[in-house]
């Protein structure tokens, strides 16, 4: 996958069982659908190894974290273990960023765990900071926890990105205040998801990235119930629609809001 091809997939989960099938084919088809960079997360440790052996190929990024839906995973010797899978990685793997970290308080069963979910946050935060690593961050429901952690952190300034970015102008100028990138993926590229395009709309072209989650969240457009890196270029599309662009000049400035954040 060289990396000046066109497009960016900020967030993807390429570690996921639903994909272990044919992983081979699809990078095969990543290379000839155009997308050069993918920063692929782990949600949970037993895809740690995965995500890192992924890394190296390349135009593949790693990120490594638990999840806040397997916070189930978390205890005190986590954050030992993550930070030896980081420091034990083969020297061509490219582990650029602690995640997929953050809160969510989607449904009660989730929001009693949020204690630990904000300790699991805060220890992860912290290793990203030791080690010079980026962050993808999760929140649902959760900004106010999130923006909490980093203020008893004291973490005024983070590298990385928010994924599936959907909040208010208020939530959005404390995320570029504290350094973060946002990112959309597949249900922006709706044409009926007001909320997601006026949240593009008033995200400014140097914090925008673009991302697929995938296997989930597909846009519209893929019509299919996974979506893979290569759906990326409709929300690349819905992005430079809103801020008319062409493609190709929204595609070379997510790429250099992806190579600032994550490749160092
Ligand atoms: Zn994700």
């Amino acid at each position: 996958m060289p990396p000046d091809l066109l497009l960016t997939d900020a967030h993807a989960h390429l570690a996921d069982d639903r994909l272990a099938q044919d992983l081979p084919g699809l990078l095969d088809e990543c290379r000839r659908q155009d997308v050069g960079r993918i920063l692929c997360n782990a949600a949970e440790r037993r895809q740690w190894a995965a995500v890192t052996e992924l890394s190296r190929q390349r135009g593949v990024f790693g990120a490594l974290g638990i999840h806040p839906l397997f916070i189930g995973q978390w205890d005190d010797k986590t954050p030992a273990a993550l930070e030896q899978a980081f420091r034990t990685a083969p020297p061509d793997a490219k582990l650029v960023a602690v995640g997929e970290v953050g809160l969510d308080a989607w449904d009660e069963p989730l929001r009693q765990t949020l204690p630990l979910q904000r300790e699991a946050l805060a220890a992860q935060l912290l290793l990203a900071q030791r080690l010079g690593l980026a962050v993808a961050c999760h929140n649902r429901k959760t900004w106010h926890d999130f923006f909490g952690v980093l203020k008893d952190l004291r973490l005024t300034h983070l590298r990385g990105l928010c994924h599936h970015f959907g909040g208010s102008r208020e939530i959005l100028r404390a995320v570029l205040e504290h350094g973060l990138c946002v990112s959309f993926c597949g249900p922006a590229a709706h044409p009926s998801a007001l909320r997601l395009r006026e949240a593009i709309a008033y995200t400014p072209l140097e914090a925008i990235l673009t991302e697929t989650d995938c296997p989930d969240l597909p846009p519209p457009q893929a019509q299919s119930a996974q979506s893979r890196p290569w759906h990326v270029r409709h929300v690349l599309q819905t992005i430079a629609d809103i801020h008319h662009l062409t493609l190709g000049q929204a595609a070379a400035i997510v790429r250099q809001n992806f190579e600032k954040t994550f490749v160092r």
